[in-house]
């Protein structure tokens, strides 16, 4: 039916040596196929980040394997990973990862260009990433001027613009409110459909488990079926409209 775009095969993690030895990660297995939208729940220092840093190649693991798009990447050459993530990956980062000193343009625009994309594929595509996230008329402001919630945005944005095969998103809503955050998840749904983009997010929100297509629990170092707990956010569906900028968030 579809393939699989991310295979992960008893990876573990240790951090440490010795006494010292974190067994982060013990015997990781995890498929997701194009377009698909999987979610990572567990409590904070679960691994969760660990684990995303795996699939998007910026850490190796101690033991397993992983392949991406049927290409083992734990056997890739450093120079090799980079361009898979510059290319094929877009990160939406816990921390944002935003550059301070370039405006919510500039920042995505510097994604943009490290796949080499021409000047006016790039501006078509940042406008259209800042507008799907609401932003817009916030194109020309540096971080510093942006509240926290629009800064996660520029990141969503950012990760967007770069129509990647995969999104890897690290509590990509947290700092949104409840409203904003519906309609980001729902446009990942939209998105993952028309552009055969997988996504893994990772989030504490009951609502996302609503949204995506299988979600886990990371436990003891190992996922296992999200456990789902009645979301009181399902009885408050917002009308469907476009993200309006909302200066709370
Ligand atoms: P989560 O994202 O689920 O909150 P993390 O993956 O960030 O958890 O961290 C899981 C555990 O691994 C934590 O105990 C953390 O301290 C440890 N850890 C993560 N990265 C490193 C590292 N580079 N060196 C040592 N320990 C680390
Ligand atoms: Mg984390």
């Amino acid at each position: 039916m579809s393939n699989p775009l991310i295979q992960v095969q008893g990876v573990e993690r240790t951090f440490g040596s010795g006494e010292m030895a974190v067994r982060v990660l013990r015997g990781i297995d995890l498929t997701v196929e194009e377009g698909q939208l999987v979610a990572l729940y567990g409590p904070s220092g679960s691994g969760k980040t660990t684990l995303l840093n795996m699939i998007g190649a910026l850490d190796r693991p101690t033991a397993g394997t992983l392949w991406f798009d049927g290409k083992d990447i734990t056997r890739m050459s450093d120079g090799r990973r980079a361009k898979l993530r510059r290319t094929q990956i877009g990160f939406i980062f816990q921390s944002y990862a935003l550059i301070p000193t370039y405006t919510a343009y500039e920042n995505i625009d510097l994604a943009l260009r490290l796949p080499r994309l021409g000047g006016r594929e790039r501006r078509k595509r940042a406008i259209a990433a800042l507008e799907a996230v609401g932003l817009n008329a916030w194109a020309s402001h540096v971080p510093d001027e942006l509240s926290g919630g629009q800064r996660q945005r520029v990141a969503i944005a950012r990760a967007l613009a770069l129509r990647p095969k995969l999104i890897l998103a690290d509590e990509p809503t947290s700092a949104l409110d409840t409203r904003t955050a519906r309609r980001v998840l729902a446009f990942f749904r939209g998105f993952a459909a028309a552009q055969k983009t997988a996504f893994v997010i990772v989030s504490h929100d009951p609502m996302v488990a609503e949204l995506v297509d299988t979600a886990y629990d990371l436990h003891d170092g190992k996922l296992i079926p999200h456990v789902h707990i009645e979301s009181v956010a399902a009885a408050h569906e917002p009308p469907a409209q476009p993200m309006q900028e909302e200066g709370v968030s």
